[in-house]
């Protein structure tokens, strides 16, 4: 043990009391991820942590020892393992062993993954990452695409080429606002990002699947002027909320039909673009000019890691190279090669692709196939358990690897406390939402499963405290 505190280091020295601290977090990191049950994890006030914590940005440093001491005590503990197996929450993440092993080695690299010219090995691995998941969606040749930091800025980069590309098209809609069309279900980063961009949404109010016709039908109820500014049509496969497809091929008709960019939001759902047995719910869905799909949920990538892929990469590349005599030399063709930021909102950036390339070149794509598979598995086995149970039952099928379901007689306030008294107790992290029909919404309970570790007994034990 070496105590940092009391000496004043130069920021970059090297000397045995680094390589000892070095060790110390190795040892850290090797305990975190060898351990199937990591703690829970339950927040604290601000106050609390205050209190607990104290000031640790001082002149003089407080010293590694105590910073990653109090990390190990106080911090981590007030933070969700969002891998824990009873984490059945949002969209939880069980990133796999070997892939955080190589964020570290990431980190370590120190890469700059905007341009070739600086991270040509590391881009070229992240490179044959992105063909596996390009091969996934069944998207024509010299379609290709780029890991973004998560499912948000995918859809903002595909929003933004959407637009770029409509106002190429025809120099009349640059003075037009934008407006796009897509499904209630859709994620809240739809609309969101719409704004960001300065667009408009209109909504196929839906919580179920959007089909071909509820678009064309609400295409047509658009005033002329309304229907020149529509640009883009964005369906979800596999909705955050319970893991709806929407009818990808006759939405992919229409909008071939309307010359409208088609966009898929598959953040959640994409993993399951490797699952056999629900592969055929997704297609059409390499008729879209655009894909997002988040690596960070379902393919079991540590955060952060999300992807876009385009059918037409040369048409994001005019929406988002940036320009700047600074920036000449790595566009030079002496330079040549694949330049990540010139597909997407981000320039600086991490190669945040590599840890899902060293997972998947170390374990196999069938590994990721099968993983998956227990996540839809697993959601059919809950769905089992719940009709059996008699105080639970279904509100709809399982959707990929989601199930709402309610406990009978429950209100609102009952699932809330229910939540509440299972994270605090360091149990399970389940959190209710809302399923929409027609125009009452509903207070449901909602379990997502991502993680391979999560047991039926888990299952029984969560059930359990609903009795
Ligand atoms: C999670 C999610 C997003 C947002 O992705 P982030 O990685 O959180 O930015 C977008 N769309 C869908 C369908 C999602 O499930």
């Amino acid at each position: 043990m070496n105590d940092f505190a009391g000496k004043t280091y130069a920021l970059h020295e090297i000397d045995i009391h680094l390589v000892e601290m070095t060790l110390d977090i190795m040892k850290y990191v090797i305990g975190r991820i060898t351990e199937k049950n990591p703690q829970l994890g339950y927040f604290r006030s601000e106050e609390e942590l205050r209190e607990m914590v104290g000031n640790t940005i001082t002149p003089h440093g407080i010293g590694g020892e105590k910073a990653l001491e109090l990390w190990k005590d106080v911090l981590s503990k007030a933070s969700v393992s969002i891998d824990h197996p009873r984490h059945l929450a949002f969209v939880p993440a069980a990133p796999s062993r070997a892939a955080v092993m190589f964020d570290l080695v990431t980190s370590a690299a120190s890469i700059h993954g905007a341009y070739w010219m600086e991270g040509a090995g590391g881009i070229f691995a992240e490179m044959q990452a992105m063909e596996w998941l390009v091969s996934l969606t069944g998207m024509p040749e010299g379609s290709f695409g780029v890991f973004t930091s998560g499912g948000t800025l995918a859809n903002l980069s595909a929003i933004v080429t959407a637009r770029e590309t409509w106002r190429r098209d025809n120099e009349e809609n640059c003075a037009r606002k934008g407006l796009i069309i897509t499904s209630s279900g859709a994620h809240s980063s739809i609309k969101a990002m719409a704004q960001v961009t300065d667009a408009e949404i209109i909504f196929v109010e839906t919580e179920n699947r959007m089909m071909g016709a509820d678009l064309e039908a609400k295409i047509n109820t658009l005033s002329a002027e309304d229907r020149q500014r529509l640009f883009a049509v964005v369906a979800t496969g596999g909705t955050t909320n319970a893991g709806i497809i929407d009818d990808l091929e006759g939405i992919a008709e229409v909008c071939e039909k309307e010359k409208l960019w088609f966009h898929v939001d598959a953040a959640y759902g994409g993993g399951a673009l490797a699952a056999d047995s629900v592969r055929y719910l997704f297609n059409g869905i390499e008729r879209a000019d655009s894909i997002t799909i988040d690596p960070h949920k379902w393919l079991f990538s540590p955060y952060d890691c999300g992807a876009v892929i385009y059918k037409n990469p040369q048409l994001a590349k005019k929406a988002h190279t940036q320009e700047g005599s600074y920036l000449d030399i790595f566009k030079d063709e002496g330079a040549n090669g694949f330049n990540p930021s010139d597909y997407q909102i981000q320039l600086t950036r991490r190669v945040r692709g590599l840890p899902l390339w060293f997972s998947l070149a170390m374990h196999g794509t069938d590994v990721y196939k099968n993983a998956v598979e227990r996540g839809i598995e697993l959601a059919q086995i809950a769905a089992l358990k719940i009709i059996r149970n008699r105080n639970t039952e279904l509100v709809r099928e399982p959707g990929l690897s989601c199930v709402l379901f309610r406990r009978i007689g429950w209100k609102a306030e009952d699932y809330k406390n229910w939540t509440y008294t299972n994270h605090k107790a360091g149990f399970a992290l389940v959190t209710p939402t809302q399923w929409r029909s027609g125009d009452s919404f509903e207070t449901v309970a909602r379990f997502c499963f991502i993680n391979p570790d999560t047991s039926e007994h888990d299952i029984d034990a969560i059930l359990a405290t609903m009795d």
